[in-house]
């Protein structure tokens, strides 16, 4: 990608988020080729970046979505996905999300207890509707990733055992308001090795072959997210490994494939630019404050994630030391990143971090009344705003006409 990025944070300001969607583009259409010759659908899971257009961008190329709750169902919507490639995931639903999803008619809820299942089949028969559905399925597989996005051992509060799901089914399949038409496994995020995906699958594609033993045809074999991507030297899996692993799983089965990408499809499409304020030296320990914070990218913070670090039209043959890049805000926590190799540096010079398009923006809060960053995209070489910038007014809207009016 050919941007100038001191432009760009100029133009729009910072902090700010950049996306460029020539390599989102370039991602979906690698990944869905790989499934060539099958029938499959890469649903998006909104849950990475969810700035409407990115999903639009995605939704023109024929991708589906993977949403986690209502507001992502509608987001999705809202950015022109074909209602039947929408499907709504996530270990707890509303009875309102749930009336809502069924409402809009979406392709299915994954399930992932019989106390959900019981809770949908209720909201169905209230509103006189079959409610189509999937099981997630936990395999009880270690992904070989971080604890904090690892979600397929059975010791994580994710989807249900292999006997309990065929069990769902059965019950499933017999009730006039529910429809069993898929399955599903998530077992973690970041994955950098094929053999735990292949494992899952396997052991999911055997459950498929007894259900459709007992007439329990499944139709939607969902083999979940978690393709790793390079953040710094991690080798991962290409798209080709991945999609031979799933057809070697499940060989024989009709089916049609569904994949729900995050990470993969945005990560290395994303950075984040941050003005420096000022250096300061403490004990001897270098550090520069710069003008983002753990409250608009958290990664660094929550799952001491790496993120490569670069200064700006920095004179390459410059020595660097070692530095400690933090954020304003009172938390220790505050960082993008340690003994991070950094020219000197002064006020307003500027500093990317990379791979920030995936779990940046969408895990952005308000933390210390900081506004949240505004999004640009590049496409075609050319920039546009996709999310305008915060401000103050924005933030306190919903409490202002409370003011005075205590007791
Ligand atoms: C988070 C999540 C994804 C996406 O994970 P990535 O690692 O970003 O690909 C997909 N499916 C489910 C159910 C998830 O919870």
């Amino acid at each position: 990608m050919n941007i100038d990025t001191k432009a760009l944070a100029e133009k729009y300001g910072t902090p700010l988020y950049m996306y460029d969607f020539d390599y989102i583009e370039n991602r979906y259409t690698t990944l869905k080729d790989a499934f060539a010759g099958k029938k499959s659908i890469v649903n998006y899971a909104v849950k990475a970046n969810s700035n409407l257009s990115v999903i639009a961008h995605l939704a023109k190329l024929g991708a589906g979505a993977d949403c986690v709750s209502i507001g992502e169902v509608n987001r999705a919507l809202t950015a022109g996905v074909d209602k039947y490639k929408i499907i709504f995931s996530g270990v707890g639903k509303r009875d309102d999300e749930i009336r809502e999803a069924l409402q809009k008619d979406i392709l299915m809820l994954n399930l992932e207890s019989e106390a959900e299942m019981k809770r949908v089949e209720l909201v169905a028969k209230e509103l006189g509707k079959e409610a189509r559905i999937s099981i997630r399925v936990n395999p009880n597989i270690d992904p070989q990733t971080h604890p904090y996005i690892s979600t397929g051992l059975h010791e994580n509060k994710f989807g249900v055992e292999l006997d309990m799901a065929k069990r769902m089914y059965i019950y499933a399949n017999k009730s006039e308001f529910l429809n069993p038409v898929g399955i599903h496994f998530h077992i973690g995020s970041q994955l950098t090795k094929l053999s735990p995906i292949q494992e899952a699958a396997s052991i999911v594609a055997d459950l498929v072959r007894s259900l459709k033993a007992i007439k329990i045809d499944i139709k939607f074999f969902d083999v979940g997210g978690g393709i790793g991507v390079v953040y710094d030297d991690e080798v991962t899996i290409t798209a080709a490994e991945y999609t031979q692993a799933i057809f070697q799983a499940t060989k024989g089965l009709d089916i049609t494939l569904l994949c729900e990408p995050g990470r993969y499809m945005v990560a290395n499409a994303g950075a984040f630019f941050t003005k420096v304020l000022y250096e300061k030296v403490n004990a001897g320990k270098r550090f520069v404050i710069v003008d983002g914070a753990m409250n608009d990218l958290i990664r660094p913070s929550l799952y001491d994630a790496y993120h490569k670090i670069e200064a700006v039209g920095v004179d390459a043959n410059v020595e660097t030391t070692p530095a400690d890049v933090v954020g304003p805000v009172c938390e220790s926590g505050d960082f993008f990143g340690k003994n991070v190799p950094l020219p000197p540096l002064s006020h307003n010079d500027l500093i990317v971090v990379q791979s920030a398009g995936a779990y940046g923006f969408t895990m952005a809060s308000n933390y210390n009344t900081r506004s949240k960053p505004a999004e640009v995209a590049i496409q075609g070489g050319k920039d546009r705003l996709i999310r305008k910038r915060e401000t103050y007014d924005d933030q306190v809207r919903l409490e202002l006409e409370y003011l005075g009016v205590m007791g």
